[in-house]
């Protein structure tokens, strides 16, 4: 599966963004989740969908 390009942060530009991710975390997803690269769902809405979360200013977008 080819990886996502990741988007500037449509509120303040930065870089330093990282995918939002749905449903039951894993082992695994937890390990990268508290390594800081990924966002789990559970902090923004799951019906409107983000997918991506500025660890810059906090913003989730699509
Ligand atoms: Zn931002």
């Amino acid at each position: 599966m080819q990886q996502q390009k990741k988007p500037p942060c449509p509120e303040c530009g930065s870089g330093d963004v990282i995918p939002v991710v749905y449903g039951k975390p894993t082992d695994e997803l937890v390990e990268r989740w508290r390594r800081g690269e990924v966002e789990l769902g559970g902090c923004c809405n799951r019906e409107k969908g983000p997918v991506w979360h500025c660890k810059a200013c906090g913003n989730c977008w699509r």
